[in-house]
């Protein structure tokens, strides 16, 4: 399988060859064509799999596709949820090294550091925002974050935000999204609290194990 197999579109592929990826890994294989295509997901994977390039590539051609801008504004289309703040960073990291040649911006929402920077970046507007709970709940609670256009969801590590004891923050940001839009769910282990979170958020999913 190669990465062209997948449909990706040109400004990807030559990202991935830039970042020197020979091929797919079997999650990337599995999973970019059921986002690609708008389905639900839910993928039992650990970190090392390739699982953040497996929703960040098909995030990036969704969104590319089509720009929109009301008011001429870039407005939070894509929140990816992540347990830790080196997390959060590694996949804006990869965001921005697999989207250089595309037109989208992505901003990071992370605890431990000044929230004034984090403000006027969501003042500037984002396409995709990737946050930690802790201070998203922060910033959406004083009005700076707006998630009411936001189409694609991915909770990374759900189960590490449990153990993290982020549920109950996990479930005040998803209660702001719209309930129409596209919800990626990625877990390495599989608890009750999380079969049952599974069955709440997802609608008719593609089931990946890796
Ligand atoms: P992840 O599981 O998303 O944390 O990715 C693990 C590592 O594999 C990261 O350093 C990625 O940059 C790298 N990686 C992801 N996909 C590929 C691929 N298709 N080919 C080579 N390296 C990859």
């Amino acid at each position: 399988m190669t990465f062209e197999q997948l449909q990706l579109i040109p400004p990807i592929l030559k990202a991935l060859a830039k970042e020197n990826y020979k091929q797919p890994t079997p999650i990337q294989t599995q999973a970019i064509p059921p986002v690609l295509a708008g389905r639900d997901l839910f993928g039992c994977a650990q970190t090392g799999t390739g699982k953040t390039a497996a929703f960040l590539l098909p995030i990036l051609q969704l969104l590319g596709a089509k720009q929109d801008r009301p008011n001429g504004k870039r407005v939070i289309r894509s929140l990816i949820l992540t347990p830790t703040r080196e997390l959060a960073i590694q996949i804006a990291d990869n965001c921005k090294a697999y989207g250089r040649f595309m037109n989208l911006r992505s901003a990071v929402i992370v605890g431990g550091v000044s929230q004034k920077a984090q403000e006027q970046e969501l003042a500037q507007g984002t396409d995709i925002l990737i946050a930690t709970p802790g201070r998203l709940i922060d910033l959406m609670n004083q009005g700076f974050a707006d998630l009411r256009h936001v189409q694609i969801l991915v909770l990374d590590e759900a189960d590490r935000m449990l153990d993290m004891g982020f549920i109950h923050d996990m479930k005040r940001i998803i209660a702001k999204l719209p309930a129409k839009r596209q919800t990626l769910f990625f877990s390495a282990t599989l608890p009750n609290e999380i079969k049952s979170l599974v069955d709440s958020l997802l609608t008719n999913p593609v089931k990946i194990e890796i």
